[in-house]
């Protein structure tokens, strides 16, 4: 049996989160992997949902506590998935999903090499500019730097067990949902 994980990973405004939040309110089966960010909110985003806001102190106490099972710096701030999150999903009897960067799905990899990892690919990196600036009303931080890093991230997508094209979200997300259910089913 496949260790009961999935990690989706895409370059920054491939639309990931739209795919986890659709997959999550289709499949009872499934509970998402809240990491902790230094990160601040955006709009809309409050504590819990979709992250544990901390700052860059608490952040490093944890890390040193050894709370996270990986850690990234992602333009200037910290991610990380807590080690209790796979602990909590294994009590549900549920698969857990998380939405990481290219990096942190790496580290993953060394742990849980027969875990799923799907990749999303936006069409191109003129198009997660647009989405990018549409998302933020123009006020993305860092944005030549999530252009570049897009860029080397979308090169690792054969890495992948799976790559889904995110050019139609509703054509993208048939794809990604089958690869779930063939998932659930195969368990
Ligand atoms: P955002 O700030 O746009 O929510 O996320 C920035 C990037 O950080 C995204 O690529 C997201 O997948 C990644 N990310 C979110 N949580 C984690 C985590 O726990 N670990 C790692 N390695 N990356 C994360």
């Amino acid at each position: 049996m496949k260790t009961p994980l999935i990690v989706v990973s895409a370059p920054s405004g491939a639309g990931k989160s739209s795919f986890c939040k659709k997959a999550l309110e289709d499949f009872k089966e499934l509970t998402y992997s809240i990491s902790y960010t230094t990160r601040p909110p955006r709009e809309g985003e409050v504590e819990g949902n979709p992250y544990h806001f901390v700052d860059r102190k608490k952040f490093l106490e944890l890390k040193d506590q050894g709370f996270f099972i990986e850690t990234a710096e992602v333009f200037n701030n910290l991610y990380g998935t807590p080690k209790n999150e796979v602990e909590r999903a294994k009590k549900l009897g549920k698969f857990l999903i998380m939405d990481i960067d290219v990096q942190g799905a790496d580290s993953f990899r060394r742990y849980f090499p027969d875990a799923t990892y799907i990749f999303i690919l936006p069409p191109s990196v003129d198009e997660l500019r647009r989405r990018l600036m549409l998302r933020d009303k123009g006020k993305t931080q860092n944005l030549e730097i999530r252009l570049k890093k897009a860029t080397d991230e979308m090169n690792q997508a054969p890495r992948f067990n799976h790559q889904v094209l995110n050019d139609d979200f509703n054509s993208a997300y048939a794809q990604f949902k089958k690869i779930i259910e063939e998932l659930i089913k195969s368990r």
